[in-house]
């Protein structure tokens, strides 16, 4: 495996859009991770909250993790002294937990918050108008202890590109209509996480700031 030609390839394509390269390491071990953060990759993706506690154990201090999964309430503590970005935030119940760990670890946890945008049934997320409901909830202001800082989805895993693209559209004009809001000052519409091995390049197009990649740089899941 190439991991340090396959990330520069991918970086090829993002860097004319400045756009943040998140390496999806999920299922792959600590040697796997090192190799990439050897090649100079700082930001790692993983699905679940204890697999990424014993990565982050093993490797590098400087590593920044994403949480990109969904996140159960009784692992955010696993995860709330370290983690970089939470991009998979779906519930003001979730949102409370991160605040409550954030503040027993003095720390501030920047968030996403996941919108479904995909026709499947399956994938997690919030619908645009719950999206809008939670930022304008009086209580968000008052949680001094998250940040958000811009929304997540995946869209629907098919072939049909007008559709992925459509898809992220619709994420792209809600990221930019809440920046016509009014919110409280622990929101900000800064980052905008759509795109993964598929369909990354789309989602450029679309406006993405931050593309969560495994496979092309990891290889196919085994
Ligand atoms: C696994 C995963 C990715 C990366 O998928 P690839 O197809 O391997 O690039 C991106 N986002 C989420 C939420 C994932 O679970």
């Amino acid at each position: 495996m190439k991991i340090k030609d396959n990330i520069q390839a991918v970086k090829d394509i993002l860097n004319k859009k400045h756009c943040t390269l998140v390496a999806v390491s999920k299922t792959k071990p600590s040697e796997t991770i090192q190799e990439a953060y050897d090649a100079g990759q700082l930001d790692f993706g993983e699905n679940k909250a204890q697999e990424l506690q014993k990565k982050a154990a093993e490797l590098p201090n400087d590593i920044q993790w994403h949480m990109i999964g969904h996140l159960q309430r009784n692992k955010v503590k696993y995860i709330a002294p370290f983690v970089y970005l939470v991009h998979s935030v779906d519930s003001m119940k979730l949102l409370r937990e991160i605040n409550k760990q954030g503040q027993k670890f003095g720390r501030v946890i920047p968030c996403l918050l996941q919108v479904h945008i995909a026709s499947e049934e399956t994938k997690f997320g919030l619908a645009a108008n719950e999206v809008i409901e939670l930022i304008q909830t009086d209580d968000i202001g008052k949680m001094r202890h998250i940040q958000i800082r811009g929304l997540m989805g995946m869209a629907t895993n098919t072939q049909d590109k007008k559709k992925i693209k459509t898809e992220f559209a619709v994420l792209k004009q809600l990221f930019e209509k809440i920046k016509t809001m009014e919110f409280p000052e622990n929101v900000a519409m800064q980052e905008l996480s759509m795109g993964m091995t598929s369909d990354y390049e789309i989602a450029l197009e679309e406006g993405s700031t931050m593309v969560r990649v495994g496979s092309a740089i990891f290889g196919a899941k085994t």
